[in-house]
């Protein structure tokens, strides 16, 4: 049995028997875990609202072998994110990265850099960023740091370079771009040129820089739904939290 202490973000907490919670959470070091906290229902007391997810927090569990269960013994609190869990749009967009991230990461897999861009856009979101800006910054740099980012170099056919022309197309089945000199390919969406740049910005710059990055308009329209199907397409499921956001209008036009 070994003891390890991390810092961790909670996922996804849920009864689990009579007294007990499951408990999923994305640490720093050691990717994500599922655990459960003996008592946790019964005794508030050892658990104030550390294991509540959006919650950060130092964790400390026993993991007996290189799977399955580990057994939660403390945490504690670093940051609930109070501030924004009473905005029904920011906890929509806060719950809606948490399952991402829980359904995209793989058990026990190492990624502190995801690690990071998750506790960031908790607190962009907390210190008021614009909540559908700073997600769909979110959504295309959690795809380049699980290995599913989509080429915005170059179209992928013909390899010509995304630097100018007015349209171009991605494609979810070919995993990029496509020039206009391919018609007839089904299943594509519309972008421009600018918001091809714009991408291509998010996925390369460094993690402080990502948040000054501003979505217009135009671009919205063209990568709300784009990058929710890009998401759906690699987890192969429908994201339950979706269903808060479209409540509330918060992604009218996404499908
Ligand atoms: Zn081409």
């Amino acid at each position: 049995m070994v003891i390890r202490k991390n810092e961790a973000i909670i996922l996804r907490s849920r009864d689990y028997s009579e007294s007990d919670r499951l408990i999923t959470f994305f640490t720093k070091s050691n990717g994500r875990l599922t655990g459960i906290a003996k008592g946790a229902r019964r005794s508030k007391k050892r658990f104030v609202h550390s294991l509540e997810q959006l919650s950060y927090v130092t964790i400390a569990y026993a993991d007996r072998s290189t799977s399955g269960l580990v057994r939660i013994d403390a945490s504690e609190l670093r940051s609930a994110f109070t501030g924004l869990r009473g905005d029904l749009a920011r906890l929509g967009y806060a719950s809606l990265s948490c399952e991402m991230v829980l359904e995209i990461s793989p058990e026990r897999q190492s990624n502190s850099a995801l690690f990071s861009l998750l506790l960031q856009y908790l607190h962009q979101l907390e210190q008021g960023a614009d909540p559908e800006n700073t997600s769909l910054l979110f959504q295309v740099r959690m795809l380049s740091l699980s290995g599913y980012a989509p080429n915005f170099q170059t179209c992928v056919f013909c390899g010509q370079e995304a630097y100018s022309g007015k349209n171009w197309y991605v494609s979810i089945a070919e995993g990029g771009l496509l020039c206009t000199a391919h018609p007839g390919i089904h299943g594509t969406y519309p972008l421009s040129v600018g918001t091809v740049m714009l991408l291509r910005r998010a996925q390369q710059t460094s993690l402080t820089k990502l948040w000054r990055l501003r979505f217009d308009r135009k671009s919205r329209e063209g990568c709300r739904v784009f990058l929710l199907d890009l998401i759906r397409h690699h987890l192969e499921k429908d994201l339950k939290s979706l269903k808060l956001l479209r409540q509330i209008g918060a992604l009218n036009a996404a499908g």
